[in-house]
């Protein structure tokens, strides 16, 4: 399966860049959290190294709704049920920090990125409190939502929280921009490059498996960033606590008007709902049901993503288009 976004990349790693021995900061992963820090500090005058594993977005990041939103299902509603309004704040003010700083950079680059309103909804009466707690949740992190009865959607919709000037966009292009970005700072990215150790001490020593060699490299860095998602080091017992998790994304060529907001359900099974402009068009995209497997073939709750996409569409019952499926950790 091959996500709309990485459909039509090479999926192999690009040749491997001249390596020294000793960098100031290693950075692990080549999504957008490792390339994303690794540019901040390679601005900062920081020699950085970034190495993947694989090529540049081939972790989550390459397989997600792309969604830029403040409003991210009932993530603010669980933190401030757990941890309260000031750490919610911190939470939102974080948030809004890495928000406007995408928003500037892809601005600046010349990125594609729409503009759009997102929600929070309830699908069914049983989502609607949670729907609610969200709104609150929102009010209380300052945050201008407003509750929507209606939001003239064919699909169903028993309200929900609407936050205006939220974003999405292609997430590749906006990596492959930071990965430039950074290489003009002086920065340099590994593809191929797979970490299988990073010693303890000062500095940490790295294992790194290049595409292609049969020895190991050795490099050492200052610091070491870890930005694989999943832990990949046995410290902690971070691994042992790590739930891998399918969840289904689904693109489909529609042939009306597709809904313009950006959609994220309170109940189960999860819906998340977007278009994305392509040269041929809008196309809807329908993801969800995450489940905790890692086992493709598609199971039944990737068929229900399929089916809500369907029903979705006006006077259609297209085949979906291009099939992605990502892993999370939970
Ligand atoms: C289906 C789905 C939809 C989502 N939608 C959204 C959304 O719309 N908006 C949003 O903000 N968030 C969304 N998320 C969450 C978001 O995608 C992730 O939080 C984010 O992409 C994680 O980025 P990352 O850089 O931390 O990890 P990743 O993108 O996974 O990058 C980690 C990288 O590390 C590399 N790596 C792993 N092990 C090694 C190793 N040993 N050596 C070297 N490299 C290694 C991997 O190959 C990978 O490229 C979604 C998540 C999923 C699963």
């Amino acid at each position: 399966m091959t996500s709309l976004w990485l459909d039509g990349r090479p999926e192999a790693a690009g040749p491997t860049p001249a390596l020294d021995d000793r960098y100031d900061v290693a950075v692990v992963g080549a999504g957008i959290t490792g390339l994303c820090t690794a540019l901040l500090l390679a601005r900062s005058g920081m020699r950085v190294l970034v190495l993947e594993a694989r090529h540049v977005g081939a972790g989550t990041t390459g397989n997600t709704t792309g969604k830029l939103s403040l409003l991210q299902g009932t993530k603010l509603s669980r933190i401030k049920a757990k941890h309260g309004d000031r750490i919610l704040r911190d939470y939102v003010a974080g948030n809004l920090e890495g928000h406007d700083w995408l928003a500037r950079f892809g601005e600046v680059r010349g990125l594609s990125i729409q503009q759009e309103d997102a929600y929070t909804y309830a699908q069914s009466r049983e989502g609607i409190d949670a729907a609610r707690a969200e709104l609150e949740a929102c009010r209380a992190a300052g945050l201008p939502a407003q509750w929507a009865d209606d939001a003239d959607v064919p699909f169903p919709f028993h309200g929900g929280v609407r936050l205006p000037d939220q974003a999405q966009l292609d997430p590749l292009p906006l990596l492959d921009a930071l990965a430039s970005d950074l290489v003009h700072h002086g920065g340099t990215v590994a593809e191929g490059a797979r970490v299988t150790s990073v010693s303890v001490g000062a500095p940490p020593r790295l294992m790194v498996q290049l595409a292609g060699h049969a020895e190991p490299r050795t490099i050492t860095a200052e610091h070491c960033i870890l930005a694989t998602g999943i832990p990949i080091l046995d410290r902690g017992g971070f691994f042992a606590k790590v739930k891998p998790k399918r969840s289904y994304c689904v693109a489909f060529d529609v042939p009306g008007d597709v809904t313009r907001s950006m959609f994220l359900s309170t109940d189960s099974p999860t819906r998340s709902i977007r278009y994305a402009p392509t040269a041929d068009g809008d196309l809807l995209i329908v993801g969800g049901a995450g489940t905790r497997s890692a086992a493709p073939p598609m199971r039944p709750g990737g068929r229900g993503v399929v089916a809500l996409g369907q029903a979705t569409l006006s006077g259609g019952d297209p085949d979906p288009l291009l099939v992605g499926a990502g892993l999370l950790a939970d």
